[in-house]
C-alpha cells in the first residue's frame, strides 16, 4: 500500500476513541437478545477502531 494513503487511514482511526468510556477496551458485544455491534452505542467508535487496525495491519502485512 502506497505511504501516504497508509498515513491517511492512520490519522483517521486516531480520531476514533481507542476505548469505550463505560467498558474501557473491552468492546466486545456481550450475548443478549439484541444482537449489538459493540458492548453499547459509545463503544461503537472503539470497536470500530480495532476491527479498522487490524484490518489495515493485515493489508500493510
Ligand atoms: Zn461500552
Amino acid at each position: 500500500m502506497d505511504q501516504q494513503d497508509m498515513r491517511t487511514l492512520r490519522a483517521a482511526l486516531e480520531a476514533l476513541p481507542r476505548e469505550c468510556r463505560y467498558h474501557g477496551a473491552n468492546t466486545e458485544p456481550h450475548d443478549g437478545l439484541i444482537r449489538r455491534e459493540a458492548c453499547c452505542d459509545t463503544g461503537v467508535p472503539a470497536h470500530r477502531r480495532k476491527a479498522a487496525e487490524e484490518a489495515l495491519a493485515r493489508l500493510s502485512g
